[in-house]
């Protein structure tokens, strides 16, 4: 798990409303390639808000974000070129259902990137043996559990080859019996190298994967540290109450 110097993601003096809502305020975050981030914060913290910024699911009104020092703007050709870079993994799997879990696989590559049918199912069939669930290729997403339709929406993404997977509290609508085998798959992707933000509470993975853990409360990022620090020494009463709750 190497860190470079490289610069992934940097966010300058970003804001966002929504209408007359000051949703993010003043975001400052720079990403080193191979960067594992855990991003928590009670509920309307503006966690979501700001990962889907990156991307542009939604979109900043004040500040600057680059990606791979691409500039996010309104220009659709950079918009086109960031979203080449990122992947994105939802809470709910986003699968479309009446697709079988291949075809759900090589869409995007083969109408987006024009990628030969052949060449796309072989990549795919790579990537749902990498999240150990190959077996399932012919199905529809309704036969299977939450744990592997996630796993599903994992190997969807790396389809895509992005440099840097975005997670929004990927295992919160999970049976908690399914949550471990889905963190497992992003242990495995944190190792191989990826860069990763993830938005999740799940602490004992914070631990294990992130070597920075952010706190956003209100709009704002509070605190950010290295985990033990941030875990074994948190400095705003904010991210003290915040951790008192979950842990
Ligand atoms: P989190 O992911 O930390 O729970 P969100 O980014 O989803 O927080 O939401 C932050 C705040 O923005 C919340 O108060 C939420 O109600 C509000 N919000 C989220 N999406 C929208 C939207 N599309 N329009 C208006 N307000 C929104
Ligand atoms: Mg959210």
């Amino acid at each position: 798990m190497n860190i470079t110097d490289e610069v992934a993601i940097h966010i300058n003096a970003m804001h966002k409303w929504y209408g007359e809502f000051h949703v993010l305020k003043d975001i400052n975050l720079t990403v080193h390639r191979g960067e594992r981030i855990v991003i928590c914060g009670p509920s309307g913290s503006g966690k979501s808000t700001m990962i889907r910024c990156i991307n542009r699911l939604e979109e900043h009104q004040q500040g600057d974000i680059f990606v791979d020092g691409i500039e996010l703007t309104n220009d659709l050709k950079n918009i086109d070129a960031i979203r080449r870079e990122v992947g994105m993994v939802f809470q709910h799997f986003n699968l479309f259902p009446h697709l079988t879990v291949l075809e759900n696989c090589v869409l995007a590559p083969i109408w987006v990137r024009k990628t030969p049918r052949k060449e796309a199912e072989e990549a795919a069939m790579h990537f749902l043996e990498r999240v150990k669930i190959p077996e399932q290729a012919m199905k529809y997403p309704g036969q299977l559990s939450g744990g592997q339709q996630q796993r599903v929406a994992i190997a969807r993404s790396l389809c895509m080859n992005p440099a840097i997977m975005l997670f929004d509290e990927p295992t919160s609508a999970l049976d908690p019996e399914m949550i471990s085998e889905v963190l497992d798959t992003m242990i495995d992707l944190a190792e191989s190298g990826m860069t990763m933000l993830c938005v999740t509470h799940e602490m004992g993975f914070a631990r294990k994967v992130a070597n920075r853990v952010i706190f956003m409360d209100g709009g704002q990022i509070i605190e950010q540290n290295e985990p033990e620090e941030f875990f074994n020494n948190p400095q705003s009463e904010r991210t003290k109450l915040f951790l008192s709750q979950i842990l």
